[in-house]
């Protein structure tokens, strides 16, 4: 089964096989040689110096991660702005509510860009300190948000911005230091192609002196002074670590980041020449989108639910849109151990359907 939904993704044969890696047990030194070559490979995939950048890892989804960043970083008496374009954006907010942190979301609809004077606005009338909280590519519509202004903006009221990198990380740019970004979250299962379990956060090494101290498990600067130490805080998701490793060294060996981007682009790009073929066209502009993730109208005479399943027979499974997107749209993810072949045997599938 070929999977096109934005994570978990399809695994290499090597990243299967490394996740029935030996039983072992985390206070071994055989576990801290692995979490240590994670650690150290995760910085490297954006080229971070490792003094300025640390990259702490916390076992749970890519949500475990985003929700760690919030709850430890933001400082008790900071108030966080939460731009939102999609599902993602607005669960940035939802999860600073559940931590009791003052929140001002700055929503724009779903296939609007982040409206950025507006956000200069209100950090223009910050009268405190103010964090700022974003989400690099909004996976609900394959929306690349810009966070080279994003940032710029940032750096000039001086508020940290924290980045949601959830479905980014490891496909799209992502320039730490010149976007002014003070902390990143992202997860091992999708543009990374590792399995589901394994999350983590790579963040400013100053920032994590101080936690808000809103969470236990989720205490980024507690899970960052155990894994310092060669140790973990709580029993971690050794399988998906195994195959973390497996997959961050297949990325390097393919030629890292950028060789996955020009990877997903050629599929992205496959894909919507061969359904435009079809007359099914993009949702959003291409200039706006990510080359990870497309959204496409629904073609005319199907509901999701038919196209999803007359797929689903020839052995893709496609995405719904969210919310009321679903009568409107689907989504295509390239993420994950996908090739060219597979994508034209997906458009002789929706050749077959539609005609
Ligand atoms: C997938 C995704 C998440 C959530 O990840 P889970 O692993 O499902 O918790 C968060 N943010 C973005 C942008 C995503 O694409």
């Amino acid at each position: 089964m070929i999977l096109l939904n934005p994570g978990p993704v399809n695994l290499s044969e090597r990243v299967r096989a490394a996740l029935a890696g030996p039983d072992l047990c985390h206070r071994e030194p055989e576990f801290a040689d692995l979490q240590g070559r994670v650690i150290e490979a995760l910085t490297a995939v954006y080229e971070l110096p490792q003094n300025d950048w640390r990259a702490v890892l916390v076992s749970g989804s890519g949500t475990a991660a985003v929700e760690a960043m919030i709850a430890s970083l933001v400082p008790r008496e900071a108030h966080l702005v939460t731009l939102e374009n999609g599902v993602y954006g607005e669960r940035l907010t939802t999860i600073a509510r559940a931590h009791g942190i003052a929140v001002t979301p700055l929503t724009t609809g779903w296939d609007s860009a982040i409206d950025e004077s507006a956000l200069a606005d209100i950090l223009k009338a910050q009268t405190g300190p103010t964090w700022v909280a974003a989400i690099h590519h909004e996976t609900t519509t394959g929306r690349l948000n810009d966070l080279a202004a994003i940032g710029e903006i940032c750096r000039h009221y001086h508020a940290p911005l924290l980045v949601d990198g959830v479905s980014s990380f490891g496909a799209e740019r992502l320039a730490f230091s010149d976007w002014n970004i003070a902390a990143c979250a992202a997860t091992a299962n999708k543009c990374l192609h590792g399995a589901p379990g394994m999350a983590f956060v790579i963040v400013r090494e100053k920032l994590l002196a101080s936690s808000a101290g809103r969470s236990v498990y989720l205490d980024l600067g507690g899970h960052a002074r155990a894994q310092a130490a060669a140790s973990t805080a709580f029993t971690p998701a050794i399988p998906a670590l195994y195959a973390l490793d497996a997959a961050l060294a297949e990325l390097e060996e393919e030629g890292g980041w950028q060789a996955r981007h020009e990877h997903y682009h050629l599929l992205a790009e496959k894909l919507r020449g061969g359904l435009a073929d079809l007359n099914i066209s993009p949702w959003l502009a291409e200039e706006n989108s990510s080359v990870v993730l497309r959204s496409y109208n629904l073609p005319s005479g199907f509901t999701y639910e038919q196209l999803h399943d007359q797929l689903k027979q020839r052995g893709f499974v496609i995405y719904a849109g969210q919310a009321g997107l679903v009568h409107e749209l689907f989504r295509l993810s390239t993420m994950g151990a996908i090739e060219v072949a597979d994508i034209e045997r997906l458009l002789s599938a929706f050749a077959e359907i539609l005609h």
